[in-house]
């Protein structure tokens, strides 16, 4: 049985089909890589798991519930309690530090600040990032923000991580040191993860690769689980 779940799951932006019928179940802890050509519905595939859009048909689960059909706020609410997301573009906030960027996602699900930046600081460490934690996004490389985003990803602990494209922007070295953290974390911790990329080497990292074509999705390692 899937942790989360989409069936069958149809979406058009005005009149251009984004899904047409995809299909994706991902176990607890597992690792799965979303791969297929731009333009084929990845990251429309990912919103609608992660709750940031809603499917036109079709059903999204997470942990036994139905999900697609929440309000906005409730949709909104379970992104900040259960999910963590990391993006191709780091998306730090550029007015505030880095250990503040990382305790955002406590702060805002109303953990004190001494006790968020307490949880924040950790991460410097782990993700190599000794010293860099009073600067702000200006101040960083490429690979040391994208670092900064995966914290900020999984300070809270989320249930399931979605990383879209996350070393999209990096040279191949610096995406292979973020992907050796992103999974390493997300494994130490038992997130299950849901990544896009368009990289076959970043693929490599996940336990089974989905490939989307049309706005559908087809696994290529075989379902763990009947979808
Ligand atoms: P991928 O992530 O595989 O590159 P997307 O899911 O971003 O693909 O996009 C799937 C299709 O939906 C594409 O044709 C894209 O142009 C279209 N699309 C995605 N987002 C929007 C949007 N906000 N408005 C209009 N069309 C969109
Ligand atoms: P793309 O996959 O096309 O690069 P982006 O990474 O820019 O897309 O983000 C896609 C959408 O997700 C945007 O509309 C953005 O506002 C939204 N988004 C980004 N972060 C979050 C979040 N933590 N919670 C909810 N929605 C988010």
């Amino acid at each position: 049985n899937a942790l989360i779940e989409a069936r069958d799951v149809t979406l058009a932006f005005g009149e251009t089909p984004a899904l047409r019928g995809a299909g994706l179940a991902v176990a607890a802890g597992e690792i799965v890589a979303v791969m297929g050509p731009s333009g084929s519905g990845k990251s429309t595939l990912l919103h609608c798991l992660a709750g940031i859009l809603s499917p036109d048909t079709g059903e999204v689960h997470f942990d036994g519930c139905r999900i697609d059909t929440l309000s906005e706020p409730e949709r909104s609410a379970l992104r900040r309690e259960r999910f963590g997301f990391v993006f191709q573009f780091g998306q730090l906030v550029p007015e505030l530090t880095a250990e503040e960027n990382v305790a955002l996602p406590l702060l805002l699900n109303g953990t004190r600040r001494a006790a968020a930046l307490a949880e924040a600081r950790p991460w410097f460490a782990r993700l190599g990032l000794d010293g860099m934690e009073r600067r702000r996004s200006g101040e960083l490389s490429g690979g040391q923000a994208q670092r900064v985003a995966l914290a900020r990803g999984l300070v809270a602990r989320p249930q399931v991580l979605f990383a879209d494209e996350p070393t999209g922007a990096l040279d191949s070295l610096t995406g292979e040191q973020v992907m050796d953290l992103l999974v390493g974390s997300a494994r130490d911790q038992g997130t299950t993860v849901v990544l896009v990329t368009h990289e076959a080497r970043v693929a490599a990292y996940a336990d089974r690769e989905v490939v989307v074509r049309d706005g559908r999705a087809t696994s290529l390692t075989g379902d763990r689980i009947a979808s």
